[in-house]
């Protein structure tokens, strides 16, 4: 079972007791009313997405309740830290992402199923 650490409770909880929100350190514009489409666009759908390191914001919903950041790897669905809403991105070490990428890409034994599966064969 996957732990998250809520940064407001300082515990290891399982995964069920959270929600997933999206990506962190998104702003809001001060001028909603005045920005173009395109802006607007980019605040409200645009997302990084991207394979790798992410910052996500999350939410304790069957706890504390509280909003807090964490910095996950979207491939090895691994967390490397949590932290409190408000804060900074932090800045992280390369211990810190080496320990959380998934493991290498398949081995020679595994490759075939792989390769035959995206090929559409059975
Ligand atoms: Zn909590």
């Amino acid at each position: 079972m996957l732990l998250i650490h809520c940064p407001y409770c300082e515990k290891d909880l399982p995964e069920t007791e959270f929600h997933g929100e999206g990506e962190a350190h998104i702003e809001r514009p001060t001028n909603m009313a005045d920005i173009s489409d395109e802006a607007f666009e980019k605040f409200f759908f645009i997302r990084e997405n991207q394979k790798g390191v992410l910052f996500e914001r999350w939410r304790h919903l069957h706890g504390c309740g509280r909003f807090f950041n964490a910095v996950r790897h979207s491939v090895s669905d691994k967390f490397i830290k949590t932290y409190k809403a408000r804060q900074e991105k932090p800045k992280l070490t390369k211990k810190e992402i080496d320990a959380v990428l998934p493991p290498a890409k398949s081995t020679p034994a595994n490759e075939p199923i792989y390769a035959d599966a995206v090929k559409g064969k059975k």
